[in-house]
């Protein structure tokens, strides 16, 4: 058991922290103020091969590992969650559910693309009617010769305003229910597919989340990703390493958090003493630093079984939900240290505090991942995204 990076992931560790703090951190709180997303960042990211870190170097990807996954998200989670957030749903969802499925095909004409960085992706599982029930999905693939035809509407897609390429869970065969639902990939400009109305959100307000919306949208045949009716399913495998990616996204934000925190904490004086020597913010800090360490623990975990070809749903699910839930309360105790200073813009911990949310709800609420947990040590079967 080793706990420490290897010289290469400490030197991609750096790599990135570098470029975040150099490339984002300057421009953060106007991103986030604006909710405009930095399009030119991902041709940036492209270039440092961190648009497909995972995939292999033949499919235009940097052929890494899950924990080196892990490290960069926490690093540009740490500066910048929405950032992150984007670059998760292009990597570990849209790519991830390409590499996963798609025909050699299909990896050749849009992973290749997106791995490179010379095209964004998205993914469409959730509706306004189906969010943890996402089997409960309504929008409609019908073949019509050589063409799908689909209709509805996908709701909280992020990057959907900017992608490229969608990958969209449509039924296809309702008797079936979540067998019967499959994946498709759906261009940019495909007539009768277009970005709805953009969401005013709480945090990560960088990243572009809208609805995508189908109005007989027709695609040819071989658009349909995977077998017909393996959508769905194949959407938990997709989550599996997606759920790493969301724990090291919150990871960053806690470890942002607390740095910050410490930082201010010998700082600030009061009562002709630094806070920091006060014992009741000295058992925060402690709390604080005992979450950051546990949920990076966690995480690493679930990505180095990931990457020895071991089951990890669980163990992901694990991360995710002690990741995301800690990164709230460690957000939470870093704006109190700040006093009332960290309740303004002033300082990114009241940032912080918003975007570390948005960890308990993304891929799964964090009572999705508590029965995602139980029925796997309980050994009971049910598909629960
Ligand atoms: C910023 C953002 C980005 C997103 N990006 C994407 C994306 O790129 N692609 C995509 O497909 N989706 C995306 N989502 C959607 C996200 O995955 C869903 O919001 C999430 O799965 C929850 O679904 P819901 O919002 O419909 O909540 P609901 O499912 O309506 O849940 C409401 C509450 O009920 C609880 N609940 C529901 N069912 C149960 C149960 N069985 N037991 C106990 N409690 C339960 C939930 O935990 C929650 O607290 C995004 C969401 C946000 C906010």
């Amino acid at each position: 058991m080793d706990f420490d990076l290897n010289e290469e992931q400490t030197l991609l560790q750096k790599t990135v922290r570098d470029f975040a703090e150099r490339e984002l951190a300057p421009h953060s709180r106007l991103w986030d103020e604006q909710q405009e997303f930095p399009r030119s960042v991902f041709e940036k990211l492209g270039a440092l091969g961190l648009m497909g870190v995972v995939w292999p170097v033949e499919y235009g990807g940097s052929g890494l590992s899950t924990l080196d996954y892990a490290v960069v998200m926490e690093e540009l989670a740490r500066v910048d969650a929405g950032v992150a957030l984007s670059l998760a749903a292009h990597n570990s969802l849209c790519s991830g559910h390409i590499f996963l499925a798609g025909s050699e095909e299909q990896k050749q004409r849009f992973l290749v693309p997106l791995a490179r960085g010379e095209k964004v992706g998205c993914w469409g599982l959730t509706e306004t009617g189906a969010g943890s029930d996402a089997g409960g999905t309504q929008t409609t693939a019908v073949r019509q010769g050589d063409e799908w035809v689909l209709n509805g509407a996908k709701n909280f897609i992020t990057n959907a305003g900017i992608a490229d390429v969608a990958v969209v869970m449509a039924v296809t065969d309702k008797s079936r229910r979540k067998r019967g639902i499959s994946a498709f990939i759906v261009e940019r400009g495909t007539p009768g597919f277009r970005p709805g109305r953009k969401e005013d959100k709480l945090g990560v307000r960088c990243s572009d989340t809208r609805e995508l919306l189908f109005d007989n949208c027709r695609i040819p045949v071989e658009n349909m990703l995977g077998a017909p009716g393996e959508g769905f399913i194949d959407t938990l495998r997709i989550l599996d390493r997606g759920r790493i990616g969301i724990a090291a996204f919150s990871l960053g934000i806690a470890q942002a958090a607390f740095e910050a925190a410490l930082g201010y904490a010998k700082e600030r004086r009061q009562f002709g003493h630094a806070i920091a020597e006060f014992q009741a913010m000295q058992w925060k800090i402690a709390d604080m630093a005992v979450k950051v360490d546990a949920a990076r623990l966690l995480t690493w975990r679930a990505a180095a079984l990931r990457d020895a070809g071991r089951d990890h749903t669980v163990e992901s699910s694990m991360a995710k939900l002690y990741a995301s839930e800690s990164a709230v309360e460690v957000a939470l105790d870093a704006v109190q240290i700040f006093g009332g200073y960290g309740y303004t813009k002033e300082f990114p911990v009241e940032r912080f505090l918003r975007d570390s949310k948005l960890g308990t709800i993304g891929e799964g609420t964090s009572e999705i991942q508590r029965l995602v947990i139980a029925r796997g040590l309980l050994g009971l079967k049910g598909m629960v995204r």
